[in-house]
């Protein structure tokens, strides 16, 4: 074992992940890692406050590789994991199967990442055989679960990443429904980059006397990060982001949009300024995001832009900037997105393009993390023109879709692989992106398919690429809506619905 890792040995880590360890280069604990890890391999509850790229994802996967390593209990029966990773987004549960896949290399357990909007059946097929660790999204388990191809009463560990996230998008009552399905004795690590009551609540629900930790003071954004922001009309917002791209040849940055259509569109524009562009959002095929990302990632591409919900869980080492092209609506959504870049270590810069009618949500932010961010004028771009109200793109009200059909139910942000799903407005709210993203376009355009299941140990055992079908809905249509906290049922077959063991295709607000 190499003395480098003393820090990681003293945390109590066996040297089989150390060895893993070292191979990733780490040579030093991150806080979170300092802090959770011992705790996690004491097998008690954990609540912990740890943003994205503070190296949390470590924290969590390796004390419990190695409790499950040297649990008595012994392997995964088929159908039957033993420790539950549930995550908000497809990208994220990738990102989270590929660190269980790095730290776990040298140990002989297996894990299988599911999510929607890829065909079914392979997963199907990889949870015939044992399955140590599943890390899911919520919509895509409780699908399995429901055509009992999972069954979760042999969970000893169960994490819940990003839980802020997860109730943000609506997946309150899918978590619930999970919980339901766990054994009362097991391990629960709850982690959240913000602490909102709501999440104390479900942490309350789930957590048994938990140990809290906290790497970072609550909504605060990582020091680590320059942070500054350009006051800019709306009409020159485009220009000015082609002018600070190759002024500053910035070779890899990630821009946020608010909706799905101002993402094609700006990367669309970008194209024609020369500046390589490539959007992702829930409209996108599973494989078209993939790909845009590893693009991004392996630096092939320059320009990634993303909505908020797309791009969750993106980590990119490293990442130098990130601009903010329109605000969030949700100030939190500014830690997350700007939590991108400064990760693990490394500085990173974030600038945000503020035009007249964004001003009230900067002032959210500064609130939230509780310093004014430096406004930095740009020759050619400075003092606001346009009037107050003149860029908010308020819609007629739709009016409300009673019984709409399981297939436009699925297209959401999280899980839609169809193409339409325009909704623009930049007034707005936190809730109201639980309803925003449902389009009407036809679930049968789903795309490509990924479906992976991992050896621990490194060897892929079945990675297969489907193109066509979704196998979704059978006909059983619940139809969920979250606006304002109100939920409403459309239900034509309720009684499939009950704890999570019901038929296959029982539709829900789909996560990914
Ligand atoms: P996370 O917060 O889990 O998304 O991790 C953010 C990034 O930090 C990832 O790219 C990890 O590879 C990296 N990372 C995790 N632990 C360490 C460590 N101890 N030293 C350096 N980088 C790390």
């Amino acid at each position: 074992m190499s003395s480098d890792l003393s820090k990681f040995s003293e945390l109590g880590l066996a040297p089989k992940l150390l060895d893993a360890i070292a191979d990733t280069g780490y040579t030093t604990p991150t806080p979170i890692q300092t802090k959770a890890i011992p705790l996690v391999l004491g097998g008690g509850d954990l609540l912990a406050a740890a943003q994205t790229g503070t190296g949390k994802t470590a924290g969590f996967t390796l004390p419990l590789l190695q409790r499950l390593n040297e649990s008595a209990k012994g392997r995964a029966k088929p159908g039957k994991p033993r420790c539950l990773i549930l995550t908000p987004t497809r990208e994220l549960a990738a990102q989270i199967a590929e660190s269980v896949q790095t730290y776990g290399k040298h140990l002989p357990l297996k894990s299988l990442v599911v999510f929607g909007g890829v065909n079914i059946n392979p997963q199907r097929m990889a949870m015939r055989k044992p399955v140590d660790i599943l890390i899911a999204t919520p919509g895509r388990l409780l699908d399995l679960v429901g055509q009992n191809i999972v069954n979760l009463s042999e969970i000893d560990i169960l994490v819940l990443d990003e839980a802020d996230r997860m109730l943000d998008m609506g997946f309150i009552h899918d978590i619930k429904k999970v919980l339901r399905l766990l054994p009362t004795r097991r391990q629960s690590l709850l982690f959240s980059a913000t602490f909102s009551t709501d999440i104390r609540k479900l942490a309350h629900s789930l957590l048994n006397s938990p140990q809290e930790v906290s790497v970072t003071p609550r909504n605060t954004t990582t020091e680590l990060v320059e942070q500054t922001v350009h006051m800019v009309d709306k009409s020159k917002k485009r220009s000015l982001l082609s002018l600070l791209i190759k002024q500053h040849d910035w070779s890899q940055v990630l821009v946020f949009t608010k909706t799905k259509h101002g993402a094609n569109r700006l990367a669309e524009q970008l194209g024609k300024d020369g500046i390589e562009a490539l959007a992702i959002h829930g409209n996108k095929s599973q494989a078209a995001r993939t790909k845009a990302l590893a693009k991004f990632k392996n630096g092939s591409l320059q320009v990634l832009v993303a909505t908020d919900i797309a791009a969750r869980g993106i980590d990119i080492e490293h990442l130098p900037n990130v601009v903010n092209y329109e605000l969030p609506h949700v100030s939190e959504d500014y830690v997350h997105r700007i939590g991108r870049t400064g990760r693990a270590g490394s500085t990173g810069q974030a600038i945000s393009l503020v035009n007249i009618d964004e001003v009230k949500l900067l002032k959210g932010i500064e609130k939230l993390i509780g310093k004014k961010i430096p406004q930095v004028e740009i020759e050619g771009y400075t003092g606001l023109t346009e009037e107050p109200g003149s860029t908010i793109v308020e819609r007629k009200p739709r009016p409300p879709r009673r019984g709409r059909s399981a297939n436009a139910q699925n297209q959401s942000e999280k899980g839609g692989n169809g193409n339409s799903g325009k909704r623009q407005s930049t007034s707005g709210h936190a809730s109201r992106r639980q309803n925003k993203n449902a389009s009407s376009s036809n679930q049968q355009n789903g795309k490509s398919n990924t479906s992976q299941q991992q050896e621990v140990n490194g060897n892929r055992l079945n990675t297969d690429n489907h193109s066509g079908d979704s196998q979704r809905n059978n006909g059983n249509t619940k139809d969920r809506q979250g606006a304002n906290g109100n939920r409403k049922r459309s239900s034509t077959n309720a009684k499939n619905q009950r704890s999570g063991n019901g038929q296959s295709g029982n539709r829900r607000r789909r996560a990914s």
